[in-house]
């Protein structure tokens, strides 16, 4: 292998920025290629009942169908009052795929029934799993961000439930985080330097 031939890892996404962000990270090390980027258009179900085990069929699909490396992630968001939900179905909670102003307005009113049905709590995280699949070899690796879901919305960066979420130990939102800020603390942040540790080692 000529020392600038890089070993090709496939992230399980059609996210461009996903794959850059990644791709910085491993700078020379790796060629990290998207799933448009192998020409896998098709649609791959994730129905398992876990974030582990749709990460893992994102990824297995992969190696099954086009023999390479790949790591594929999975995140959602479990609310204690909630028994965990919306976890797996976080996306698409309120019924339309990432439609977060009615997937917060659920929350919030999920989170108001459970109240008045004695259980107060606002504790939940965000938890990232990423199934990593190298020369045969799986590994399943996780990232997990501890806070409490807030009343009412603040701050308008990031994506998703990040208006109503407070990390542990912090006052802002991740919404009133710029991005480096939340990385830093973040389920995905964790996940991923969690794997990087793992394909440098
Ligand atoms: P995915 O597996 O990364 O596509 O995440 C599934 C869903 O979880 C997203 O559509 C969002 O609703 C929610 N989610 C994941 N990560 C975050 C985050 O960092 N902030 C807020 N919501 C998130």
């Amino acid at each position: 292998m000529s020392p600038h031939t890089r070993p090709v890892l496939v992230f399980a996404t059609h996210n461009p920025h996903k794959v850059q962000e990644i791709q910085e990270m491993l700078a020379d090390r790796y060629e990290v290629k998207s799933l448009t980027d192998i020409g896998c258009h098709e649609e791959i179900i994730e129905d398992a009942d876990t974030l582990e085990g749709n990460a893992k069929i994102k990824a297995q699909h992969v190696v099954t169908n086009y023999g390479l490396d790949c790591f594929a992630d999975d995140t959602g968001l479990e609310v204690e009052a909630l028994d965990g939900a919306p976890g797996i179905f976080s996306a698409r909670y309120a019924g339309t795929h990432g439609d977060a102003e009615a997937n917060m307005a659920k929350l919030l009113s999920e989170l108001d029934r459970a109240a008045n049905a004695g259980k107060t709590s606002r504790q939940a995280q965000f938890r990232t799993s990423i199934c990593l699949i190298q020369q045969g070899q799986e590994r399943l690796i996780e990232g997990v961000c501890r806070g409490r879901i807030e009343k009412s919305l603040s701050g308008v960066k990031g994506f998703g439930y990040d208006p109503l979420f407070t990390p542990e130990g912090h006052e802002l939102t991740f919404a009133e985080m710029d991005a480096a800020q939340k990385n830093a603390i973040s389920h995905r942040g964790r996940a991923v330097r969690a794997m990087l540790g793992c394909l440098l080692a």
